[in-house]
């Protein structure tokens, strides 16, 4: 009977040693150590033998239950080590590996025009104001000195939601808002970029949907020459240091006097060529002195305050400053004309 067990001890050694997963090592716990293995068979035999004999083969199966269950447990925790291992290994991470080129965007020119016209005037100490593109009739004409019936409507003939409500023809009524909130009381200082719409054929140079920057300052002591030295910033910053600016009388309902703004051709530096129709000069904006009656319609008195206003087309920048010729590319959602506008331009 000790033979016996000194021979399943052999076989559990050799079986223990030699196997190489923990599946198996449990499965051989269970076997040599549970109810119904050959240990169990053995010592079941006892009860036929004496007492001296009972007592040593029971001493010696512990002994041999003892020793099985230390293998198992070393070579248990050999296998364990072994799996952390290999599940470190199977998860590295190859360095070498070229990464995924993920794809991003690029900034639409027009947002790219705004943004940094923002910078500028932020820069200046301007505010960013915004009002609704659904404007009431009100603020969109009557307060900018354009009552019903007024000729100037025709120019700026837009879409009407009903008699009252449209979509506004310019961001001038931002200003009308703006000036009304401050209830008389200067300085206002505010740019606002949005969308305007107008009843246009769409062509190359025209579209029914555009995009402007309303100027409006309004302060004590404002004169031209402050709406001069303004804009001779602005196309300094966007064509080039060495542009200049000139006004020509013009009009518009809201300001008086109106100007059309000229900037000295960034192309030819003045010299002439095609894109100023050799004059040197190109047509690029209109601004005023707000028109004393739209500050007393809006709550300011004019005896005591003046202000400055101009409307900078957005698109039309954007044509100038990288030579676009149609107003349309802006809104074809074409990716090989937006993939040339990467933020690596940005100087
Ligand atoms: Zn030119």
């Amino acid at each position: 009977m000790l033979d016996q067990l000194h021979v399943i001890e052999k076989e559990a050694t050799e079986k223990i040693q030699a196997c190489q997963d923990l599946k198996t090592l449990n499965d051989l716990r269970v076997l040599y150590l549970g109810k119904k293995g050959p240990i169990q068979e053995v010592m079941k035999k006892m009860k036929e033998l004496d007492k001296e004999e009972r007592a040593k083969v029971g001493q010696v199966s512990n002994q041999v239950k003892q020793e099985i269950t230390k293998l198992i447990e070393s070579k248990k925790e050999v296998l364990e080590q072994k799996a952390i291992e290999d599940q470190i290994a199977s998860e590295t991470i190859d360095i070498s590996l070229p990464a995924y080129q993920l794809p991003t965007g690029t900034i639409h020119p027009l947002s790219r025009v705004i943004e940094e016209l923002e910078d500028l005037f932020i820069g200046m100490g301007y505010d960013i104001a915004e009002g609704p593109e659904v404007e009431e009739d009100y603020y969109n004409f009557e307060l900018l000195n354009v009552p019903k019936g007024h000729p100037a409507r025709d120019m700026q003939d837009t879409f009407y939601i009903d008699e009252n409500n449209l979509l506004r023809s310019q961001t001038s009524p931002v200003q009308a808002r703006v000036m009304l909130k401050a209830k008389g009381e200067g300085p206002i200082k505010i740019i606002c970029p949005g969308k305007t719409y107008r009843r246009d054929d769409d062509d190359a140079t025209h579209s029914h949907q555009f995009m402007q920057i309303e100027g409006l300052v309004v302060d004590r002591h404002i004169t031209m020459g402050d709406l001069k030295g303004t804009l001779e910033l602005f196309a300094r910053k966007m064509f080039g240091q060495k542009r200049q600016i000139r006004f020509r009388p013009s009009y518009f309902p809201f300001t008086e006097p109106s100007v059309e703004v000229d900037i000295s051709c960034h192309n030819c530096d003045g010299k002439g060529c095609a894109m100023c129709k050799h004059t040197g000069w190109i047509e690029a904006l209109g601004a005023g002195m707000v028109n004393p009656h739209v500050l007393e319609m809006c709550g300011f008195d004019p005896q005591e305050y003046q202000g400055f206003a101009f409307g900078i087309g957005v698109e039309r920048v954007a044509m100038l400053k990288y030579g676009i010729d149609n107003i349309r590319s802006f809104y074809t959602d074409d990716l090989r004309f937006l993939e040339q506008f990467t933020r690596k331009d940005d100087e």
